[in-house]
């Protein structure tokens, strides 16, 4: 026997993109429902954003009290042995995920959205049939659909997932530290994982199809980011190609030759990819773009009434990206007049530095005033043992001096990206940013003194 609901609105997916669509849905007063197979909260809050900085926070700890017993950093003394109970770690790890998990079926309820626990499978585009684990069916017609599925992990050819070759969800979840673990893809997810793995004691290795680390960033701002790969003893193989795994060795190919790198786990992270598969999207007449699903401005697909957020239509693949389009979509759905129409989506890579962009970060030429801080000058950078290398860069409009881009790489720069994010949306020129009074001693100072070097009279420089 099977369940029949109507709903104005289905959301397909809990993650920020569909979890947020389904609370102001649900604010908004129209007949929620979401349907998600694992745990609300999606990707971002139970394999990805959160669960990854948690892991990241206890490595730099770890890696902290070692220095300090090793060097003797700043006066602090540690003596004896320092080890790390990696199932009591994970233990604490996994607890935020289950707070914030549980926080936003809590939200859910409050807005009055009904939660659908399974797998849902479209039959036409507003038809959904969802088995639960138990094999119950629910069968659901609504008025509007929102697609809310994500994007999973790129299987890479002779290194299909198995014990040994993993994952961003298992490297989150290890039972045991590898001795030696290899990454494939030097991206922002191979990069945070392997430092902070390599913080925690396992030996990694890096290989990398291009010439560079992070493609996305210029070499000025990845430099730091090579440099303390250096300083935590990370190997790293530039312009590899990984073939294969066999014996405890991975066979890269590099410069026309065939090296192996000794690993006890591979760890693949070279993209991930829309899911546009296993749940009906060919019987619901929507388009795809390049393997993403093809929306307009609003998030409307090529069928009336069926809406797509998130991973699932396209880069940046940011979980802040898909909130912004799910509460968007909701929005239209209800009257409203909306369009995703962001000047700027910041964007961190929470390494060791850490780097954020927001907005043309990287242009240059003579219709550009630009301008580097370096963090080196700032108090508050030099006081946390921050400031190797670290800068901020401002770019602007030589002719109105309209902020353009911002860029940063340091330790805890990922706190300025809300700032950076406000100017550019704003339409802040330099003297709006040099003009606004900065909290001392903040890392935000050398953001102001950015823009006054911009304007050619930064003070601390
Ligand atoms: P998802 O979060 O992927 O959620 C989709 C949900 O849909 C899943 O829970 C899935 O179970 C469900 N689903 C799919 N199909 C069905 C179906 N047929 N039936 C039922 N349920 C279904 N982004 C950042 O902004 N900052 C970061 O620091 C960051 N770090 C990351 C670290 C890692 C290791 C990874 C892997 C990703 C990271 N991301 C980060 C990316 C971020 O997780 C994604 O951009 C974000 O989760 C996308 O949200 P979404 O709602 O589109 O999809």
């Amino acid at each position: 026997m099977s369940e029949r609901l109507k709903t104005t609105v289905l959301v397909l997916g809990g993650g920020p993109g569909g979890y947020v669509a389904a609370i102001r849905a649900g604010q908004l007063g129209l007949d929620t429902v979401l349907v998600e197979a694992g745990r609300l909260g999606g990707t971002c809050l139970t394999r990805g954003c959160i669960p990854s900085k948690a892991l990241i926070h206890a490595a730099a700890e770890f890696a902290a009290v070692r220095r300090a017993r090793d060097v003797g950093a700043m006066g602090i003394r540690v003596s004896g042995e320092v080890s790390l109970d990696l199932a009591e770690t994970l233990r604490w790890k996994d607890g935020i995920v289950d707070k914030l998990s549980g926080g936003v079926g809590a939200l859910l309820r409050r807005a009055k959205v009904k939660v659908l626990v399974g797998w849902g499978v479209f039959s036409d585009a507003k038809t959904c049939v969802v088995t639960g684990a138990d094999g119950a069916q629910t069968i659901i017609e609504a008025e509007h659909v929102v697609l809310a599925a994500g994007s999973e992990s790129v299987e890479l050819p002779g290194l299909a997932w198995s014990a040994d070759i993993l994952s961003s969800t298992e490297a989150l979840s290890l039972d045991a530290l590898p001795s030696r673990l290899a990454v494939v893809g030097a991206g922002y997810i191979g990069l945070e994982l392997g430092m902070a793995l390599g913080k925690l004691g396992v030996q990694v290795t890096v290989i990398e199809a291009q010439d560079r680390i992070l493609p996305q960033y210029d070499a000025a701002l990845t430099a730091p980011v090579v440099k303390a790969l250096e300083r935590d003893g990370i190997t790293l193989h530039l312009g590899g190609l990984a073939r294969g795994f066999a014996e405890g060795k991975l066979q890269v190919d590099k410069d026309g030759q065939t090296i192996e790198v000794a690993a006890d786990k591979v760890l693949v992270t070279v993209g991930r990819r829309p899911r546009t598969q296993g749940y009906g999207l060919e019987a619901m007449a929507v388009d795809l773009d390049g393997g993403f699903v093809k929306i307009d401005d609003q998030c409307r697909t090529t069928m009336a009434n069926v809406w797509a957020i998130g991973d699932l239509v396209g880069e940046p693949m940011l979980a802040h990206k898909a909130s912004a389009q799910g509460e968007m979509v909701a929005e239209i759905i209800a009257g409203h007049h909306r369009r995703f129409d962001p000047i700027a989506i910041p964007a961190v890579c929470f390494t060791d530095p850490e780097i954020v962009t927001v907005g043309a970060f990287a242009q240059a030429g003579p219709e550009i005033k630009s301008a580097v801080f370096p963090l080196a000058a700032n108090g508050r950078a030099l006081s946390m043992e921050g400031a190797e290398g670290g800068f901020i860069r401002v770019v602007a409009r030589a002719d109105d001096h309209r902020i353009l881009g911002l860029a940063a790489v340091g330790s805890n720069v990922s706190e300025l990206s809300g700032e950076m994010t406000t100017l550019i949306e704003m339409g802040a020129r330099l003297e709006d940013l040099t003009g606004i009074i900065h909290a001392h001693p903040t890392q935000s100072e050398a953001l102001q003194e950015a823009g006054l070097k911009a304007l050619g009279h930064a003070i601390h420089i």
